[in-house]
C-alpha cells in the first residue's frame, strides 16, 4: 500500500513537471508508440555516471538552490544573467524544489526514512552576444527504493539578450519547413546516435520540441521517456546553423556589439555600461580591498603548541573564490577548497592562484551527487575524475576528499580504499547555505570554533564572503592559527588511513 502511494505521488509529481517544462514550447505533439525492443537492447547514450560532464558557462552565473540536510539532498544550480529574465529562470527552479519537497513530505507520512535527492545542473551558451541558451537537466529520486523511478528534469530557456525576452521554439525554427529541418535531424541521429535507427521511422515535428540555441547551431534535445523508449537515456544532437537555411529564424544579423558581459556579479546587475568591453571583468574593481588588515597577518610557520583550526570551502569554484583569496592573503591564512569537479574548469586561474597562495584544493565530487548511493565504480569514478581535473588545472595531487551532504557508505569506503583516498569531514556547521545571514555564519563560527575544528562553508555565496572578513581576524586575535585540512589531519592523526573517514565518525 505504501508503495502504492510513493508511485502515485511519483505520478502526480511526473504529470506537474510535464506542466512546468512545456510551458514555453509549442504543445507536445502525440508520441509514438515505440516497436517493442528486441535484444540485444542498446545501451544507453548519455549516463552520467559513464560520461565526463564539463558545465559550460558561457552566460550568467550560477545561483544554487541547496539543502545539505536529511530527508531532502537537493542542489539544483542554473543561471542569472544580471538582466529581466532572470525572474523566470529563478522561479522555475524554486518551484521545481518546492514541488518535489511538497512530494516527498508526503512521501515521509508513510515512510519515515525516506531520503531523497535532487540534482540539477546547468549548460549555458551565449551566441552572437545577442542570444543565449539554456540546458538544465537532472534527476531526482523521491526514495532509495529502486521500485519507484527516478524522475528526470529537462528544461530549455532561449533568450533574446537585446531585447531581454525568451524565444519560443517557433521563434528559433520555421515549423513551416519542418520536414528539411527533421531530414537534418535524422541524418545527425544516425551519425551520433545510431542505435536509435529502428526508432527514426517514428520522427516528427514533435522531436523539435525542445531546443537550446548554442555556439554551433540548435541543439535538440530528445528528453527521456518522451519520443524515445525508456532505456534511453535523454539524447542532444546539434543541428548546425549552415546547415539550417531558411528555417532557422534567428541568428540573421551581426553580433552584437558591445559585448555584454557574460559574467555579470549578481550584485551590480543594474550596472549597463558601454564602455565596458571586457569579457571578464575583474570583481576586485568594483570594490578593491587595499585596506590594512585589523590585526596582524598569521606568519609562514605552524607552531604544533598553538591551537589549530581548518577553513573549509565546498562547492565552489564560483564567482567569489578570487575574492576569498584576496582576503586569505590579507590575513596569510591557508584554507581548503573543496572543488566540484565539473566547475573547475570555469575557474582554473581561480584555483591555479589559490595554490600557489598554498592553500589546498580537493574533491568534492564531480556533480554533487550523493555518493553514498552510487556504486562502487560509480564512487571510483566520482572520486578519480575529480581529483584527475585538479591535478591537470592546479598540480596538486592531495589523496582527500570531501563526500557531498557528508553522506558515506561502506561501498565508498571501500572505493576510496581502493583508490587510496581518505574522506574529511567536518566539525562545525554555520549552515551559511540556509541562512545567507553573514552575521549569523559569523556568530556561528566563532562561538563554535575551538582547538581542531574543521569548519565548514560555501564560497558562492557573498554572505558567507562578508562573514569571513570578520570571522578571519576575531579568531586570529583569539590566537588560532589557520592551517589546511592535509596540515590539521596530519597534525592530529599523523599518516591517513585511506578509505577512512576523519576525524572518525563511526
Ligand atoms: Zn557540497
Amino acid at each position: 500500500m505504501r508503495r502504492f502511494f510513493q508511485f502515485f505521488g511519483f505520478v502526480i509529481l511526473a504529470f506537474v513537471l510535464f506542466l512546468v517544462s512545456s510551458d514555453t514550447y509549442p504543445e507536445l505533439m502525440t508520441v509514438p508508440e515505440p516497436e517493442p525492443v528486441s535484444t540485444p537492447s542498446p545501451t544507453p547514450v548519455i549516463s552520467v555516471d559513464d560520461n565526463i560532464y564539463h558545465a559550460i558557462i558561457q552566460y550568467g552565473t550560477p545561483e544554487i538552490i541547496k539543502h545539505n540536510n536529511r530527508p531532502v539532498y537537493a542542489y539544483i544550480r542554473y543561471p542569472q544573467g544580471g538582466n529581466a529574465t532572470d525572474e523566470v529562470i529563478s522561479n522555475w527552479a524554486h518551484t521545481l524544489y518546492k514541488d518535489i519537497m511538497a512530494d516527498f513530505q508526503a512521501i515521509q507520512q508513510t515512510d519515515d526514512s525516506a531520503i531523497g535527492e535532487i540534482n540539477v545542473h546547468f549548460d549555458s551558451y551565449l551566441v552572437d552576444n545577442r542570444y543565449a541558451g539554456i540546458f538544465q537537466e537532472g534527476k531526482y529520486s523521491l526514495t532509495l527504493d529502486p521500485l519507484i523511478p527516478v524522475g528526470e528534469v529537462v528544461k530549455t530557456f532561449n533568450i533574446d539578450l537585446a531585447n531581454n525576452t525568451f524565444l519560443d521554439s517557433t521563434d528559433i525554427l520555421d515549423y513551416s519547413m519542418s520536414d528539411s529541418v527533421l531530414e537534418i535531424l535524422r541524418d545527425r541521429m544516425m551519425a551520433e546516435h545510431p542505435e536509435t535507427e529502428r526508432y527514426l521511422a517514428f520522427i516528427d515535428a514533435s522531436w523539435l520540441n525542445l531546443l537550446v540555441i548554442s555556439n554551433d547551431g540548435i541543439i535538440v534535445i530528445l528528453d527521456k521517456n518522451r519520443v524515445l523508449p525508456e532505456m534511453f537515456d535523454t539524447l542532444t544532437v546539434i543541428l548546425p546553423y549552415e546547415d539550417l537555411g531558411d528555417a532557422l529564424l534567428i541568428r540573421r544579423e551581426a553580433p552584437l556589439t558591445p559585448v555584454p558581459s557574460p559574467t555579470p556579479t549578481p550584485d551590480n546587475s543594474e550596472t549597463d555600461d558601454p564602455d565596458q568591453d571586457d569579457p571578464d571583468p575583474d570583481p576586485d574593481q568594483d570594490e578593491p580591498d587595499d585596506s590594512e588588515p585589523s590585526v596582524p597577518p598569521q606568519s609562514g610557520s605552524i607552531d604544533p603548541s598553538k591551537p589549530m583550526i581548518a577553513l573549509t570551502f565546498d562547492d565552489g569554484p564560483g564567482i567569489y573564490t578570487d575574492e576569498f583569496l584576496d582576503l586569505f592573503e590579507k590575513y596569510g591564512v591557508r584554507v581548503t577548497f573543496c572543488v566540484l569537479g565539473n566547475l573547475v574548469n570555469t575557474q582554473e586561474e581561480a584555483l591555479a592562484r589559490a595554490v600557489s597562495l598554498n592553500h589546498e584544493v580537493i574533491g568534492h565530487s564531480w556533480d554533487h551527487k550523493n555518493l553514498a548511493k552510487l556504486s562502487a565504480e560509480a564512487v571510483e569514478k566520482q572520486i578519480s575524475d575529480t581529483f584527475n581535473i585538479i591535478e591537470d588545472v592546479t598540480g596538486t595531487d592531495v589523496k582527500l576528499f570531501r563526500p557531498p551532504y557528508g553522506a558515506v557508505s561502506d561501498t565508498m569506503r571501500d572505493a576510496a580504499r581502493e583508490l587510496g583516498f581518505s574522506m574529511v569531514y567536518w566539525t562545525v556547521d554555520p549552515e551559511d547555505w540556509n541562512t545567507r545571514d553573514s552575521e549569523t555564519v559569523k556568530h556561528a563560527v566563532i562561538n563554535g570554533t575551538v582547538d581542531g575544528s574543521i569548519i565548514l562553508s560555501h564560497e558562492i555565496y557573498k554572505s558567507t564572503l562578508a562573514a569571513y572578513e570578520g570571522i578571519i581576524p576575531e579568531l586570529l586575535q583569539r590566537g588560532f592559527q589557520f592551517v589546511t585540512i592535509s596540515e590539521l589531519l596530519k597534525h592530529k592523526f599523523g599518516d591517513l588511513d585511506p578509505g577512512e573517514v576523519y576525524p572518525m565518525i563511526r
